[in-house]
């Protein structure tokens, strides 16, 4: 390993071997056992890293490819990383693919602190929705439901009982950048059950049992909590009962049930639909 220049004010440390010790750890992030005793996680991408700074998350290490030496908009990067305490390696190519387990990687890739949200701290007002996943196993489901999130401007997900991990590289792939804007909160069955009897608002499930249909429910005006079941076995009864609405989206066809993903888009665009315009994007 050598040190040197760049145009970033601050040590850049190159890297060619996958011996490399930083290397190693950051490989190792594919693996959540070793994302949580790093607390950190990767993600790919020169704008999803830049994104993630600009919105306060913490950078542990900047990687870039050789071929970014030069980049303006990397070595600006590479600044911020220092300034935040950060390092920056300088990486080969063969580096990059086996950190990233690809064959044509990024030219950037940023690890970070991984951030909760206390359920405590989830305090809704009217207006603001909120969405909670049971036991969600799938990381493409979790992934698209918080790119979801953030695409209408919901403010959150509560991932109750043993999930997928929002911070695997899979996931974080899926949310193409929404993992930075999106808060998540955590909480055992239990801890849900408790923290949702102070909901000030409506908590709507969804069941394939579901009496009501979605499109009946008027959702203006007051806190929502939409609760989406587990992919293979739907809501639990202690989850379904402790529900204000339990909600259906009718089907036509063979198909017994929407994929959770879509479940949750299709229940999510009805519920914010007032508050989502054509030329607002952004806004909300
Ligand atoms: N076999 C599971 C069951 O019996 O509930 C199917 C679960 S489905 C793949 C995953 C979740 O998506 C459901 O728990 C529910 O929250 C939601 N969902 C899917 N299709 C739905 C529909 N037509 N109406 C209401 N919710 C639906």
């Amino acid at each position: 390993m050598s040190e040197h220049r760049t145009g970033a004010p601050g040590q850049v440390k190159e890297v060619t071997s996958l011996a490399n010790p930083l290397v190693k750890d950051i490989k190792a992030l594919a693996l959540k056992k070793f994302r949580d005793q790093q607390n950190a996680f990767m993600a790919e991408g020169l704008k999803l890293v830049i994104d993630a700074l600009d919105l306060g998350w913490s950078i542990k290490t900047l990687v870039f490819a050789k071929a970014g030496l030069g980049n303006p908009t990397i070595e600006k990067v590479a600044a911020r990383t220092v300034a935040a305490g950060g390092t920056v390696l300088e990486v080969s190519e063969k580096v990059l693919s086996a950190i990233t387990r690809r064959d044509n990687p990024q030219m950037v890739v940023g690890v970070f602190s991984q951030r909760y949200l206390p359920l405590k701290d989830v305090r809704p007002r009217d207006g603001d929705v909120w969405v909670a996943l049971d036991r969600v196993r799938d990381p493409g489901n979790l992934g698209t439901v918080i790119r979801t999130v953030d695409a209408v401007g919901a403010k959150g997900i509560i991932l109750v009982g043993e999930t997928t991990d929002p911070f695997s590289v899979e996931t974080v792939r899926a949310t193409m950048g929404s993992v930075f804007a999106v808060p998540v909160a955590r909480a055992t069955t239990e801890a849900f059950l408790a923290w949702r009897k102070g909901f000030p608002g409506l908590v709507a499930g969804t069941h394939l049992k579901g009496a009501v249909d979605y499109r009946s429910v008027d959702f203006s005006g007051r806190p929502v909590l939409l609760l989406m079941g587990n992919e293979q076995q739907g809501l639990p009864d202690s989850l379904a009962e402790s529900c204000d609405r339990l909600l259906r989206i009718p089907q036509a066809g063979r198909a017994d049930s929407l994929n959770l993903a879509v479940a949750t888009g299709v229940m999510l665009f009805e519920i914010r639909r007032g508050a989502l315009t054509l030329g607002a994007e952004g806004n909300a």
